[in-house]
């Protein structure tokens, strides 16, 4: 059993390496918290912005041995957990995300559906479990639930996990008391990602603030689920950027649980798309890079490759894990876009010696 609860096959014990010297300690105290638009009070930050940087610049093969290290220590080497996301209810989404296909502004194909019931629901969790996945997550396209959403979700969760699947919802912004009703109806964790660095925030989303994030993310925590967040990357961002968001990630006391990566997929009709014109702004090296630092920054966690796995090709998921990936969206769609089949993912394990 991983830290998080997670079911992680083990290696036989004989399969393991042998203890690594301990890293070396990176807690230190600043005075100011660099990179918030508002200065926080002294505070111990683990991971300054430059710092992750400067990990992010280590030469390739540096950089993945330093994260394997990490990752031996706390976690099985070749083991990968598997989450299923289910979009519960599509399209039609107040807010600006500029990579998203699912605001109502952005002009993309993607077909509107209400919130879906509880049998399909509950069918569609069976199937994810019985094809091996481990936590089942259900996405809405909301600013945020009003209290007449989250009752059938609330229903979603009851069904869930009732059938022995770890929960996860991401539903947008939390209120007061929305997180502690979705505890008690048994979520395990909940989804909402940072999406970037503070600075670059407003080229993506003006809708809401990040302030507006880190409150739900508190929320989440008080009420003692447990917190995915992570990020997406390639969305224009400089590196220093792409640093910034990670160092925010691991300096939440606690860092995440589980922390998703993504690489950004372009749909046609998003403001991304169209500033971008469909041309990727990471290389996969760059990619490896940001979930090696994910891992070394925030090294309980589970680090998820999420959006974008399936144009990272084999080889490219193959370095992803070696940096220390330990997770995966598992099955043929993420909440709009593609993932890589069920068949391809096992094949992939089974070429890797990786058991999930
Ligand atoms: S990412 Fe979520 S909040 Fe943003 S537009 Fe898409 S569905 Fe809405």
């Amino acid at each position: 059993m991983a830290r998080d609860g997670s079911l992680l096959l083990a290696l036989p014990a004989a399969k393991l390496i042998e203890p690594l010297p301990p890293m070396p300690s990176v807690e230190r105290t600043i005075s100011l918290h660099e990179h918030a638009r508002e200065p926080r009070p002294a505070t111990t930050l683990r991971w300054p912005v430059a710092e992750v940087e400067a990990l992010l610049a280590l030469p390739f093969a540096d950089l993945l041995f330093q994260a394997q290290q990490v990752h031996r220590q706390h976690h099985q080497p070749n083991s990968v957990q598997l989450s299923t996301l289910l979009s519960i209810k599509t399209g039609g989404c107040s807010e600006d995300c500029g990579y998203c296909s699912q605001a109502k502004r952005h002009h993309t194909e993607l077909e509107e559906t209400p919130l879906l019931d509880l049998d399909t629901v509950r069918t569609a969790a069976q199937k994810a479990k019985e094809s091996g996945a481990t936590r089942f997550c259900m996405g809405a396209a909301w600013r945020g639930p009003k209290q007449r959403d989250l009752e059938p979700v609330l229903d979603m969760v009851r069904e869930v996990k009732a059938l022995g699947l770890e929960t996860c919802c991401t539903l947008g912004m939390l209120k007061e008391g929305q997180a502690e009703q979705l505890r008690d109806a048994g979520l395990d964790y909940y989804n909402h990602n940072l999406d970037t660095a503070p600075e670059y925030y407003g080229e993506v989303i003006t809708t809401r603030h990040y302030q507006d994030r880190l409150d739900t993310l508190d929320r989440v925590r008080a009420a003692g689920i447990n917190v995915c967040c992570g990020g997406i990357v390639g969305m224009g961002e400089s590196r220093r950027q792409r640093a910034a968001l990670i160092a925010e990630l691991a300096n939440l006391d606690p860092h995440p649980e589980s922390v998703p990566i993504n690489n950004l997929v372009q749909v046609e009709g998003t403001p991304l798309h169209d500033r971008m014109q469909g041309q990727p702004a990471l290389d996969v090296f760059e990619f490896v890079r940001t979930v090696a630092v994910a891992r070394i920054t925030m090294p309980t966690a589970l680090v998820r490759l999420s959006a974008g796995r399936r144009e990272l090709g084999e080889a490219g998921q193959a370095l992803c894990f070696l940096a220390g990936a330990n997770s995966i969206f598992y099955g043929e769609q993420l909440l709009t876009t593609g993932n890589p089949d069920v068949d391809a993912d096992r094949a992939l394990f089974a070429a890797l010696g990786i058991i999930a």
